[in-house]
């Protein structure tokens, strides 16, 4: 396509105002402000790579800015975990998942994953929250807790024992992001994780040179080894999708089967769904 002029402007601005600005201070007291629609938890679809059912969900935190607007965790979780917020924003979280019980129930799922920040897991109040959340869920779904390994990486001793913990309390550990930490094979193989996270980078990367695709068959091979259930991030393309299948992977989540979303529209879309 031939070039455009390049002193146009731009075609279409996607909204008259600048992009949201969120400083510490802003977080800060929207976080301490505590307004239940401030700190809203989307869910994200995992399903069968095979057939595409439904089997679980993971909790991703969006945060609502007083001008409406909704920020993706990527862009405040670094900034509320330098402050401290994190335990705030998971109890906060929990309590809007779990006044939707009822509704959940309609749907055919097995799982509901949450993660949980280092700083949170530090807190000595995590542990009864995780409790609190898999007694009023028992019925419905298992709770997985999903720590990265960086997470991991940083702080093996303390999380062994809070990982030992966590499971005790009747979770399923997930150990997310893998690949992209520093952990060693020893601390990984010792601790309770029976869920391994392929990071979406070996996804998204996985055509870009037959290294990425060894590596992506590398890390397969790891969790595999150690019999841990398979789950890939970030699978965008029916590409992609053929090649996990084929590898062996059965489970994932992406946009090409469900973007985070409202638990309102999840329910909806979830409860209509043909393959339930
Ligand atoms: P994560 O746990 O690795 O979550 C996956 C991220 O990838 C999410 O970004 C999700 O929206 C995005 N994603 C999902 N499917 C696709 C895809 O097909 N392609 C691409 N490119 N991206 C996809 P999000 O929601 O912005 O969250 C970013 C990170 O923030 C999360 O990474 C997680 O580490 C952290 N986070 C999110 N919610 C919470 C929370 O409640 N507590 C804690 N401690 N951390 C959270
Ligand atoms: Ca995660
Ligand atoms: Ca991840
Ligand atoms: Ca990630």
């Amino acid at each position: 396509a031939p070039e455009q002029d390049e002193a146009a402007p731009d075609p279409a601005p996607r909204s008259s105002t600048p992009p949201p600005q969120l400083d510490a201070a802003l977080l800060q007291s929207l976080v301490t402000k505590g307004d239940k629609d401030t700190l809203v938890p989307y869910l994200q679809p995992i399903v069968s790579l095979a057939d595409g059912s439904l089997r679980g969900a993971e909790v991703l935190a969006r945060l609502r800015l007083p001008d409406g607007s909704m920020l993706d965790a990527s862009n405040f979780i670094a900034l509320a975990e330098n402050q401290d917020l994190l335990y705030s924003i998971t109890e906060s979280l929990f309590r809007t998942v779990v006044a939707h019980r009822t509704r959940l129930s309609a749907l055919n799922f097995d799982f509901l994953a949450v993660n949980l920040s280092a700083g949170c897991l530090r807190d000595q109040r995590t542990i009864s929250l995780v409790r609190a959340l898999i007694s009023t869920l028992n019925t419905l779904c298992e709770v997985q807790v999903e720590i990265t390994e960086t997470a991991v990486s940083r702080s093996p001793q303390q999380i062994q024992s809070l990982a030992a913990r966590l499971k005790l309390a009747g979770t399923r550990l997930v150990i997310d992001d893998f690949g992209t930490g520093y952990s060693s094979m020893r601390a990984l193989a010792e601790l309770p994780f029976e869920i391994l996270k392929i990071d979406l980078s070996f996804v998204s990367e996985m055509f870009d040179s037959p290294k990425s695709l060894q590596l992506l068959r590398a890390i397969i091979g790891f969790g595999r080894n150690l019999d841990l259930q398979l789950v890939a991030e970030g699978v965008e393309t029916e590409a992609q999708r053929e090649v996990l299948v084929s590898e062996g992977v059965p489970l994932a989540q992406g946009y090409l089967f469900g973007e985070p979303m409202p638990i309102s529209r999840f329910i909806q879309r979830f409860s209509n769904d043909p393959l339930q």
